[in-house]
């Protein structure tokens, strides 16, 4: 089965066609700008990328133009449209209402559409992107995979915030994480690579990427998050502040003049390593000027690998202990140094890591030592991989 998996942000698009049973990328892009005069699509297969500077003046027409390259033109993937079985949709929050992937029909849209209230630019960009492939390929089955759906499980004494419990039942004001589909993924390749049951496992996963997130699975279910009610709470992120004292919210716009929407973009899209180091959000770009002694950044990077190691130790904490901590994403799978001081220290906690093994790049790997207790793996995260396995699921149960 082939399946189209979309990730549509509020100015992106993101696509994957994948081969689900051979697990294979037959292609995949981004539109990117949509909406702007300077929009671009850029289209790949295999090792074969074109950017296409096109005109795509809303989602709609940025799905017109990813169809029309992928059955035609110099990197076309498929004949003709009927070779898409089904698509399947990132969503951002899923909320209370779903714990799980769904087909999706009209009550599906009714229900992502009132929890925009929630993700405003997320939610709108997926129903976005939904109502493209309505219209571009009537009929086709489609599927939403929520951020928020793993971390269902969490129990009340994790997911709610000591706030008036009136906000919480007005505004579902709760935590729901986010990053749900890597966490997953992540922690079933982490058992299957250990031979062990997910259900025997108590594991730390670290998606540390532009966003960054942890979470504790113990015995194959998600306890608690460092994501809450948005993207925005947990660790410290590229342009995220990731938990700050709340009262700093309410100090910056009386200090600052700021209004709510100011704010939160401030701590959206200003802050993190950005913030901190004035330099950049990617971390290589901090790491090389912390190296060539630029304070600020170093002040940056020893902030972000201090925001992780205190969330190891709060998740051995609530579980009463770890077997394995996986990481991924861009910094997770990628950045050495960062790992080795995320790791410094911890050896009293029975985590050593391993200087060799973490210096290997690249696949699933053990950069622990083989005397550390905890076992450190490294796993590239595949979120697009795990959308079309649902999406293949839901539709062969059908
Ligand atoms: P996104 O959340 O946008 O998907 P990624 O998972 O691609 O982000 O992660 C982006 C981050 O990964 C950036 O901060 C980037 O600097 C970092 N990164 C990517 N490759 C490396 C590398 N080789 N060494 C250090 N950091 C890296």
């Amino acid at each position: 089965m082939n399946v189209l998996v979309i990730n549509a942000g509020s100015s992106s698009l993101k696509y994957q066609l994948i081969w689900v049973e051979q697990q294979i990328v037959l292609a995949r892009g981004i539109c990117e700008r949509v909406g702007a005069p300077d929009a671009f699509l850029k289209h790949g297969i295999a090792q074969n990328e074109v950017v296409l500077d096109a005109p795509m003046k809303d989602h709609d027409a940025a799905i017109g133009l990813v169809l029309e390259n992928l059955v035609s033109g110099p990197n076309k993937a498929i004949d003709s449209l009927d070779e898409i079985d089904a698509i399947g949709h990132r969503v951002v929050q899923g909320g209370k209402y779903f714990d799980r992937s769904v087909l999706i029909d009209d009550e599906v849209i009714a229900k992502i559409d009132e929890l925009a209230e929630l993700a405003p630019l997320h939610n709108k960009a997926a129903l976005m992107g939904i109502n493209a492939c309505l219209h571009h390929m009537p009929g086709k089955p489609m599927v939403a995979v929520f951020d928020t759906s793993y971390f269902q499980t969490m129990p009340p004494k994790a997911y709610m915030y000591p706030i008036p419990y009136e906000l919480y039942e007005k505004y579902s004001l709760r935590k729901y994480g986010a990053h749900g589909t890597s966490h997953r993924y992540i922690a079933e390749r982490a058992a299957a690579f250990l031979d062990e049951d997910l259900e025997d496992l108590k594991l730390i996963t670290c998606h540390l990427g532009n966003g960054c997130s942890m979470s504790a699975i113990d015995h194959g279910v998600a306890v608690d998050t460092s994501m809450g009610l948005t993207p925005l709470d947990g660790l410290m992120m590229g342009t995220r502040c990731g938990g700050i004292d709340p009262a700093i919210v309410t100090f910056i716009m009386d200090h600052e003049g700021l209004t709510a929407a100011e704010a939160n973009d401030l701590l959206n899209k200003k802050s993190g390593l950005l913030g901190i180091s004035g330099i950049s959000n990617d971390l290589r770009s901090v790491r090389d000027a912390s190296e060539a002694g630029h304070e600020r950044a170093q002040l940056a990077y020893d902030m972000y690998s201090n925001s992780v190691k205190k969330y190891i130790g709060q998740y051995i904490a609530v579980m009463g202990g770890v077997d394995a901590i996986v990481l991924t994403a861009g910094v997770g799978e990628n950045c050495e140094k960062m790992r080795r001081m995320i790791f410094s220290g911890l050896q009293p906690l029975g985590i050593v890591l391993d200087r060799e093994r973490n210096r290997v790049r690249g696949g699933e790997r053990v950069i622990s030592t083989d005397n550390s207790e905890v076992v450190i793996l490294v796993i590239p995260t595949d979120e697009e991989y795990m959308i079309a396995r649902d999406t293949f699921e839901l539709v062969h149960e059908q």
